[in-house]
């Protein structure tokens, strides 16, 4: 039986938590993961809770005020992510759900969904009707715009903790650059092991399609967001194009995009972000491991021979280490 939770309040509290490998991309090189955490606290006592990557220091603050202004809007609601989902979209309609609207409607929907679970006493994966498994997952820590010998040394470290796939980032100053580092790396790690590859838009698609043709040959699992990340026919013809899978989806503003993306056949793969909900989706491929929230985690997601793995725990698993916030809070 669906548990009945009503909303009695929502806490964020912001932290800046150092990056054990900083995040090299083509926009920008981040050392501290810019974090937003969300407590939904419910007036039948049970908590669910959901963090937001901000990507700028000045982002958590600003979802803050949303949050904030949310509340207001679906205080005393029954815990039901999906009407609640639609009354904040309906409250939101002038400004439109995108960017950080986008945002802190989706840390609403993932702490409704864990409190759900939660207070049902079993994992969210259980919750949406799948078994407790482990998920193959990539190592997409690290693996920034660095040299290339460099990248190579690093990527062999990536693999030290039993992945078989890891993520580099791509878009330095010149095709030749790019190329050299995807090589580097490819010598340096065994054959069966899968490398993706991602450009985070840096390309226009005049230079995405001479930089993708020109390493369409090098072995890669996929190629990310070479060009804007919402130019689908762009996309398109760099998928008619390409043998290397294109792979898109991380910045959808929600499902009417991801169903504009996949009629417009702009994308071979598309990724998402949690564990438990690939766990409940048939067609999961893989999920991207990172390691930026493990400092105030309790208990960050395990990977076991290269899967993440869900556990027992009630809910999503994720509870705060309350020390570790204390010390990385914004104020
Ligand atoms: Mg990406």
């Amino acid at each position: 039986m669906s548990p009945i939770l009503h909303v009695r309040s929502i806490r964020s509290t912001p932290v800046s938590v150092p990056m054990a490998r900083p995040l090299g991309t083509s926009a920008q090189t981040i050392r501290h993961a810019p974090l937003l955490l969300i407590d939904l606290d419910t007036t039948e006592g049970v908590t669910g809770r959901a963090y937001l990557f901000c990507y700028l220091p000045a982002v958590p603050a600003a979802v803050a005020r949303i949050l904030d202004a949310a509340f207001e809007v679906i205080a005393d609601d029954r815990v039901a992510p999906l009407e609640i989902g639609a009354t904040l979209a309906r409250h939101f309609r002038l400004i439109g759900v995108r960017g950080i609207v986008a945002m802190a409607l989706a840390g609403i929907d993932v702490a409704c969904w864990d409190a759900l679970a939660i207070a049902a006493g079993v994992p969210l994966a259980v919750f949406l009707g799948s078994a407790p498994k482990s998920i193959r997952a990539y190592n997409s820590n690290g693996l920034g715009l660095i040299e290339a010998s460099a990248a190579a040394d690093e990527a062999e470290e990536l693999l030290a903790s039993g992945f078989d796939a890891i993520k580099m980032r791509l878009g330095r100053p010149t095709l030749e650059a790019d190329l050299a580092a995807i090589r580097a790396v490819r010598r340096r790690v065994p054959d069966e092991i899968k490398i993706m590859a991602d450009f985070n838009q840096a390309l226009t698609l005049a230079e995405a399609r001479r930089r993708c043709r020109a390493i369409d040959g090098e072995g890669l699992y996929w190629i990310e967001e070479p060009i804007r990340h919402d130019d689908y026919s762009g996309c398109a013809e760099l998928v008619r194009e390409l043998n290397t899978p294109i792979q898109i989806g991380e910045n959808f503003a929600g499902p009417q995009a991801m169903a504009a993306a996949i009629a417009a056949r702009a994308a071979d793969f598309i990724p998402e972000a949690s564990a438990h909900v690939l766990a409940a989706t048939s067609t999961a491929h893989w999920l991207e491991f990172v390691d930026w929230a493990a400092p105030i985690l309790a208990a960050p997601l395990q990977i076991v021979d290269g899967c993440g793995r869900i556990g027992d725990t009630p809910g999503t698993g994720v509870v705060w280490n309350d020390e570790a916030v204390a010390r990385y809070r914004l104020t």
